[in-house]
């Protein structure tokens, strides 16, 4: 009875369990052992166990054996110790071994427990691994890497943080993360940390935020942080992120600068362009006004060819003083506020058809607004003579019998984006630049098609004011089309 019990024993137990005698012969050899070995327990039976061994153990077994009887020295025996076993196929694994000594009717026997610690061992090796390789990673990531404690005690400290703050690891390490701030940031922070732990609303944690921090020698900079919770081994802990963006802040800073003094520069050259061109009005009144004086009164003195000179001098003072008008207009364009207000676009299309009437009719146009155009804030005549511009535009670059102006809204990423596309001439891509140019005109030879080259010039002043950009499509032969946005301003 006890005998089938021991055996039922034998034959369950997780380890494997063998029996030797004095000798070192093999006696029991239970299941386990042989899936751990793969050997049978007839190929192992009265066979020496140190068949299971690899070198160095499979030669000194026998030494160590003869040794512990003859003086009782132990190595193993009632100990335990990590060796290497190995199997039927030659393989060697890890194996945790227990030897113990018994007395079985007065012959001495040695009971070994063997397990397998492969996978133990292995799961060792990968942590270890894994371990070196966050290591690694804090060693050499460019943002300087801060875990602390539910405290704020700082518990670890990578090498860009130093770099970042100037602190040595063993400086900071067991210091609460406070040092590394200012104030008001420094004085709160461990308040922060107790009512967030105590469920209080999160200020940086999962978010991330630009705050300044404090380098060991005091010196305060800008940092980006963000920091996240996690739990280890049971502990709660915070890690930081930290990047420095001095570099980025000067940047930012310094174009900030530039816009302004660009912004300055571009009101200063309008104050300029409107003062000169107003100043500029006087002289040329002057100029006009003495050549029609020359006229009246010395006109029979002056001759044909005298009169027809003084024409000339008047018309040229005409256009002189259109050209002045426009520099003013434009001028005035760029220093007036704008009067912005709520503005439904097809009114501003119905106005101008109705205003356009005869010339759309004589030129057999059309303007198709297929959708409904939005309501948008702006200001609304200064947008009505950016359509009107373009509308006449798209009329006047013309050649087709039967001409269309289609005119809509589409929403792109950036918003919305207004078109004027026309079926004319088209204009060639290396002048889509040009024509937005003051007093520019491509089709100057052209003497029915009456203009001075500013319209385009208004246009994108106006849309620019609107915080908008303008841009062409357009091939010769094939019509263009004209888009537009109004950016911060367009939503009603
Ligand atoms: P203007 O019409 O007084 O010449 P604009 O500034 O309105 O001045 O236009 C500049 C030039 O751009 C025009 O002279 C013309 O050559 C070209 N242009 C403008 N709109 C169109 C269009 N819809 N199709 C073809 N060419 C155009």
């Amino acid at each position: 009875m006890f005998d089938h019990y021991l055996k039922s024993v034998m034959d369950t137990v997780i380890d494997g369990l063998l029996i030797i005698d004095a000798e070192g012969s093999i006696e029991a050899f239970n299941p386990a052992a042989e899936r751990i070995f793969g050997y049978s327990q007839a190929d192992v039976l009265g066979k020496n166990v140190k068949m299971l061994m690899p070198e160095p153990y499979h030669a000194g077994h026998d030494g160590y054996l003869s040794n512990y009887l003859a003086t009782g020295e132990k190595k193993i025996i009632g100990i335990g110790r990590f060796v290497s076993g190995r199997r039927r196929d030659g393989t060697v694994f890890p194996m945790e071994l227990g030897v113990n000594e018994m007395c079985i009717v007065g012959a001495r026997r040695f009971v070994g427990t063997i397990r397998d610690v492969s996978e133990w061992e292995e799961a060792e090796r990968r942590a270890r691994e894994e371990a070196a390789h966050t290591k690694a990673i804090m060693n050499t990531v460019l943002a300087g890497v801060i875990t602390i404690d539910q405290k704020g005690i700082i518990q670890t400290f990578n090498p860009a943080a130093s770099r970042i703050f100037g602190y040595e690891l063993e400086e900071v390490l067991g210091l609460n993360v406070k040092i590394l701030m200012p104030e008001p940031y420094h004085g709160g922070h461990d308040g922060f940390l107790l009512n967030y732990m105590h469920g209080g609303a999160a200020k940086v944690i999962g978010l991330g935020r630009e705050v300044h921090a404090r380098r060991k020698d005091g010196s305060l900079f800008p940092i980006e942080l963000g920091v996240n919770e996690m739990h280890v081994v049971g502990k709660r802990l915070f890690v930081g992120t930290v990047r420095d963006i001095t570099q980025r802040k000067n940047a930012e800073a310094a174009i900030a600068d530039y816009i302004a003094a660009l912004s300055h520069s571009n009101q200063e050259l309008d104050d300029f362009a409107y003062i000169a061109s107003h100043d500029l009005k006087e002289p040329l009144r002057g100029l006009s006004n003495n050549a029609m004086f020359l006229r009246e009164d010395f006109g029979d003195v002056l001759g044909a060819a005298g009169g027809k000179r003084l024409a000339r001098i008047a018309y040229l003072c005409g256009r002189m003083d259109r050209l002045v008008n426009d520099l003013l207009y434009f001028a005035r364009l760029g220093r007036q506020e704008l009067a912005i207000r709520k503005t439904d676009l097809n009114d501003v299309i119905a106005d101008i058809a109705l205003t356009l009437e005869s010339t759309l009719e004589e030129a057999n146009a059309k303007i198709i607004v297929a959708e409904p155009l939005p309501v948008i804030v702006c200001d609304t005549t200064r947008i009505t003579e950016v359509f009107r511009n373009l509308v006449s535009n798209a009329i006047k670059y013309n050649d087709k019998a039967e001409k269309r102006i289609e005119i809509g809204c589409g929403v792109a990423e950036r918003g919305r984006i207004y078109h004027v596309r026309d079926n004319g001439i088209g204009i060639d891509r290396e002048f889509h630049q040009d024509v937005f140019r003051i007093f520019k005109r491509l089709n100057e030879e052209d003497d029915k098609v009456k203009g001075t080259g500013v319209g385009l010039t208004f246009v994108k002043k106006i849309i620019e004011r609107h915080g908008g950009e303008i841009w062409i499509e357009s091939e010769p032969g094939h019509g263009s089309t004209f888009f537009f946005s109004l950016n911060s301003l367009q939503e009603a």
